[in-house]
Parts: C-alpha cells; structure tokens; sequence
C-alpha cells in the first residue's frame, strides 16, 4: 500500500486538501479502515471555528472496511464509535469509556478523522454493518447513535408529549427516534422545506412564525444555536425534563431561575450507542438517506464544507476516490 494518502487537513486557521498526507498503518492494536463515506456534522464545523482547539484531519462520522487489523474485521465494512479510552481508569472500568478523561477523539481530539482515505481506530471502537444497510444509510450511525442517547438516559411514559426544537439532522434523527417510544412527538423548526421532510415521515410540526407557547413534559434542544436554549427553557412543563443536545461553542447568558422555580431536570446529552442505531437501520425504522444533501468526492472536501456551513443544508458526505 502507499505511504500517503489524500486527506482534509486543518491547521488550526485554514482547511486544506492535502494529496499525500502520511497514511496511518494498522496493527494489532489499530484497525486501519478504508472510508468509503464520511459525513460533516456541525461539530466539524464548530472546530473550523476553533472547538476543541483540534489540529489534524477532522471527520468522525464514516464508513468503510477493514484493511488491516484483527483478521475477524478484514474486509468487513465497519462504522466506528469515536471516544478512543484507556480502556483502565475508574470511568473505563464503570463503563463509562465515553467519558474517558484520558481519551482521544476521532477527529476532534489528539486522532486524525475520517476525512481521509483512510483512517486508524481501535479494533474494540468498530461495529459490522450488517447486509442491507447501504454506506449511505451507514454513513449516519454515529449521530443517529447519539439520538438512542436520549432514550439511555431518560424514562419515556407512553403519551407523554415530546417537544423537539430544531429541524436540521440531529432533531430530524431525534424524531425519528424518540418517535418510537412516544407517538406524541412534536417538531418546532424554521424551514419549511426539512419541516416537510418531518411531515412525509409521519412526525407532528410546527412552523415557528405558527408557535403558540405550550408546555411538555419532554424538551429537545437540537437547534445548534443559543436562541434556541431560551425557547427550550420555556416549553417545558414544571417538572418536566430539558435535554440539550446542541455543542455550541461560546458562552451564553441565560436566567436559571425558572429551572429551580419549575423545578425543571437538564440533562446533557451527547454521544449514544451504536448497537440500536445499527439494529434502526437495519430494520428500516428510521429513514435517513433523505437528509442527504450532496455527495462530493473528497478532493473538493473544502467546497464541501463551505457549502455545508450555508444554512439550511441537509447532510453533506465526501467520497474518497
Ligand atoms: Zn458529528
Ligand atoms: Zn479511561
């Protein structure tokens, strides 16, 4: 195999297509997997604006196969958890590797990501795709994993009215899924058009020139913006439970008071497991091949980006050749 490799690299300032970055090798530690499809999120984005601090080859959501490695994982097509722990402090041993204060993260701390041709992970990060599940349906596992999240952490009641505020990719997979536990699940967004995407899959929606304040026992944040924390704030019925679900870099200023007076639960929601996410693909649960914008092959990955920031754009995927 070649020593490099083409790859997106960012240095901290400028994003650059490098055409013969140092290809990582795998080993029996690592697994190196070839990228067959790799999407950006707004987390990548958010690190074009300097989260984390992160340098390297960004991209955490992907598939791909198994080049080298454990012979059990060889050419098998593979979708990978992005926390790489130590796998032998207090939070690894609970099993909590996802908190991991020693860890590194796929493309966005101390390990280069999945825009690249190829990329290193831990064998134990890797899961099958099983058959019938496409690389473009594949492709969304990590953030769909992040929407099971929600049901880890809390208790849905059957009829309990759920709120998701945002209509982008996360709250759209947040629906979906949060659907499956609750038939009252409402989306509040702003375009009309992802809004219809909602629509056609069968969610409630709401247009936010139409919203009438109302409370839930359920709130999503999932709009990627500070606004969206105070309307959050506002929907949810005294005792009712917040999960916020956005990473959004800076600082913002909010009252908390209603928290106490309302006696409101926040709970932060990030990462999820892989397993359901796979297991929803697989039985076609949850549709996501519409929330495909474009794909790019990876060469033009800075075009891709740029048009990936414009607001209002579905999911975003490169394609190394
Ligand atoms: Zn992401
Ligand atoms: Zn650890």
């Amino acid at each position: 195999m070649p020593a490099a490799m083409q790859a997106l690299y960012w240095n901290g300032r400028d994003l650059e297509f490098k055409s013969a970055y140092r290809r990582p090798i795998g080993g029996g530690q690592t697994a190196l997997v070839k990228v067959h499809l790799a999407g950006i999120c707004a987390t990548d984005l958010q690190i074009f604006k300097g989260y984390m601090g992160f340098t390297g080859v960004p991209g955490h959501e992907f598939v791909g196969s198994v080049v080298e490695g454990p012979q059990a994982l060889i050419a098998k097509r593979v979708v990978g958890e992005i926390n790489f722990a130590c796998g032998n402090c207090d939070y690894c041993r609970r099993g909590l590797s996802r908190h991991c204060p020693a860890r590194s993260v796929m493309g966005i701390l101390n390990a280069d990501g999945a825009f690249a041709e190829y990329v290193s992970i831990p064998p134990t990060n890797l899961h099958v795709v099983p058959d019938g599940v496409a690389d473009e349906e594949a492709v969304f596992t990590e953030p769909l994993a992040a929407a099971f999240e929600i049901l880890e952490q809390i208790q849905i009641n059957p009829g309990d009215e759920i709120l998701v505020l945002g209509d982008g990719k996360l709250g759209n997979l947040c629906a979906q899924v949060l659907r499956q536990a609750s038939a009252r699940v409402t989306v509040l967004g702003k375009h009309e058009e992802k809004l219809k995407l909602l629509k056609r899959a069968g969610l409630r929606t709401i247009q936010i020139q139409n919203w009438q304040p109302k409370r839930f026992d359920i709130v999503i944040e999932a709009t990627g913006s500070a606004a969206g924390l105070e309307l959050a704030l506002s929907a949810v019925r005294p005792r009712g439970t917040l999960v916020l679900k956005s990473t959004i870099a800076g600082n913002h200023q909010l009252s908390l008071a209603p928290l106490v007076i309302d006696e409101i639960n926040v709970i932060g929601s990030r990462c999820g497991p892989f397993a359901p996410a796979l297991e929803a693909l697989k039985e076609k649960r949850v549709a996501v091949t519409p929330l495909i914008e474009k794909i790019y092959p990876l060469a033009d990955g800075v075009d891709a980006v740029a048009h990936a920031a414009e607001s209002g754009t579905r999911k975003i995927l490169l394609k190394p050749s």
